[in-house]
């Protein structure tokens, strides 16, 4: 395959001189100096959305989370260490996306023997659920997705966010689990200073969170989300976090605590005046107490020199960000005058790996999933001869066959995409040249809606991710013990052996499209990677029409429609925010030079810090 210089520097003359490439200056990347949440202890220098130096590097949506994992770097924990401290702090600060009683996956790239690692922490649909668990006994018919699947005891998987921390603090890291809780614990007994994504997502939760009078408790003091510029205490959190951080993950997974969430899932405790539904579960103890981590191979595939590690199934991250970079890698990708060219590969490459993805893609313990096919290059292939490199196929298109020998494609039928956008994550970079990619969620922003009473967490509605339709042939048809199908894709890009990107993001199936394009853009668009990231994004997900950014509607509508792509705005149907995902990634230049990006505006603005700042 043609390898390409990455490290070029932004074309920004070249890029400026064409109708497109005016349109993506305009459109632009947004100053490095852009607002970052603030961090409420005073964080030193290098707090905003993009870090420059050495000596360890994080990114994260959230100020408090970042300057927790930066100052375990500063002394002398390693990527491990400060991913599960941070992950724990977004467990407090970013509550309604990510936490205790939600999963994830964790990507690990271990400096000593350049080896990548995966930890899947998914949620598990409990063993007491029955395939018909979606139908409503009452009407026989499925219940109806938004109100009453999302804020209900059936939704909620058994949670691995824990476990996870515990392996990859026992796998990778140095320190122990009390340690690596403390600066949480502390963060969620003094509170942290309330924002307007903190609010407003609170507010998008009102009707739901007030049904379920535990979590207005926590989360609607007085009636109301908290006001911005307020402090929010989470003591029972503060508590919980204690309990573990003395006790182990035993805490969470058996004995009272175990025994409450299971009583919560079963016999959801809504206000008996709501008129929320929230059908109950099936979880129980046993459920939590037999919940394991998966260790299994990252997903890796070969892209213009580099090698890209994703997360293989139980996620569809892995292979689907890996079939469309293979498709594209056939194609020279440019920015300036090429880049409507090159987003047309872009979107209808996506478009077929998402179409495979739909098609075979599932729990791997229960389903035969051809995670290296979907890998492969020649499957790849087979799959870019369908794609017509001046004109977009009408969509969906249909899923390409496993010998790879094809190359025909037909309409498809049109699919329900359910799943929600929430979630968050944090890439870290070591001294040592370690580094970490770790998606994590609670599912939907606030979850099940449900909190555990006087603990401190929601749990999540993960189980929404199963495919709603009763198709037998589905490999994301609900199944007991069963892990949902994920897009979460934490991704680490290494070159010669050595870590080169970490990238991940939020924002349910289009997190997919999300780390794609900021792999594009950065690796062959000519953009550095803070424009990368800051860049108007478009999600193709084989749909007749591209959901999009307004800026990036109004960047590239115009170039694109001679190629047939129709561009929609996106936005889902919980919140009004038109926003595509909350990346946050790393890269790491000659002789370790560190470049630590969060999104300079989406979802209030990340925030990156780097242990030494410095050019
Ligand atoms: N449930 C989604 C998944 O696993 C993530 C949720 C989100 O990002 O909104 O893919």
């Amino acid at each position: 395959m043609t390898v390409l210089a990455r490290r070029t520097r932004p074309l920004v003359t070249l890029v400026a001189t064409t109708a497109v490439g005016a349109a993506l200056v305009a459109a632009g990347p947004p100053s490095a100096q852009a607002a970052a949440r603030p961090s409420d202890s005073g964080a030193t220098g290098s707090s905003g959305s993009t870090a420059r130096g050495t000596g360890g590097a994080v990114s994260s949506v959230d100020a408090n989370a970042s300057r927790i994992g930066r100052d375990v770097l500063r002394r002398g924990g390693n990527a491990a260490d400060a991913a599960v401290a941070m992950a724990s702090a977004l467990g407090v600060s970013e509550p309604y996306s990510a936490g205790l009683g939600g999963g994830g996956y964790f990507v690990y790239y271990d400096a000593r023997s350049r080896k990548v690692s995966t930890i899947d922490g998914r949620e598990t649909a409990p063993v007491g659920i029955t395939p018909d668990a979606f139908v409503d006994p009452s009407t026989g018919k499925p219940y109806s997705f938004t109100p009453e699947l999302v804020s209900s005891g059936v939704a909620v998987g058994v949670p691995g966010t824990l476990a996870t921390w515990q392996s990859a603090l026992d796998r990778f890291g140095t320190r122990s689990l009390a340690r690596t809780l403390a600066p949480s614990i502390e963060l969620a007994r003094d509170g942290f200073v309330v924002d307007d994504t903190f609010r407003s997502q609170t507010l998008d939760n009102k009707t739901r969170f007030a049904a379920f009078p535990d979590t207005a408790r926590l989360f609607l003091p007085g009636g109301d989300a908290p006001k911005v510029g307020t402090r929010f205490r989470n003591p029972d959190l503060a508590r919980t976090l204690t309990r573990i951080a003395r006790q182990g993950t035993d805490a969470f997974y058996r004995g009272p605590l175990a025994a409450e969430i299971a009583d919560v899932v079963q016999h959801p405790r809504k206000d008996p005046a709501s008129t929320l539904p929230a059908p109950a579960g099936s979880m129980t103890s046993r459920d939590l107490a037999t919940y394991k981590v998966r260790q299994q191979a990252a997903t890796k595939i070969r892209y213009r020199g580099l090698t890209v590690h994703g997360m293989a199934p139980s996620s569809s991250g892995g292979t689907t960000v890996g079939e469309a970079l293979n498709i594209v890698e056939n194609h020279r990708l440019r920015g300036g005058s090429g880049t409507a060219r090159s987003l047309h590969l872009y979107l209808e490459a996506s478009a077929r790996a998402f179409a495979d993805r739909g098609a075979y893609v599932g729990d791997p313990a229960f389903v035969k999933v051809p995670t290296t096919t979907l890998s492969s290059q020649r499957f790849a292939d087979s799959r870019d001869c369908t794609i017509d490199p001046t004109t977009a196929a009408p969509k969906p298109v249909s899923p390409g066959s496993l010998d790879g020998t094809g190359c025909a494609t037909a309409k498809a039928d049109e699919k329900p995409d359910t799943e929600n956008v929430s979630t968050t994550h944090l890439s870290v970079v070591d001294r040592w040249g370690n580094a970490a990619s770790y998606t994590l969620t609670i599912e939907q922003t606030g979850g099940s809606a449900m909190t555990v009473p006087g603990r401190g967490f929601l749990l999540n509605n993960e189980l929404t991710d199963f495919t709603a339709a009763y198709d037998p042939n589905d490999p994301n048809r609900i199944a007991p013990g069963k892990r949902p199908r994920s897009s979460m894709s934490p991704t680490i890009v290494t070159e010669n052996g050595k870590v080169a990107y970490v990238v991940g993001s939020p924002g349910g199936a289009t997190i997919i499209t999300t780390v794609l394009q900021i792999l594009l853009n950065r690796i062959d668009l000519g953009m550095s990677l803070p424009e990368a990231v800051a860049a108007p994004r478009a999600s193709q997900r084989n749909t007749a029409t591209t959901p999009a950014e307004p800026a990036f509607i109004a960047a590239y509508e115009q170039a694109l429609a001679p190629y047939g792509q129709k561009l929609v705005p996106s936005g889902d149907q919980f919140t009004s925010a038109a926003e595509i995902g909350a990346a946050a990634a790393i890269e790491v230049g000659p002789r370790g030079r560190l470049t630590a990006v969060a999104e300079p505006t989406r979802r209030g603005g990340g925030s990156a810090m780097v242990v030494r700042p410095g050019r």
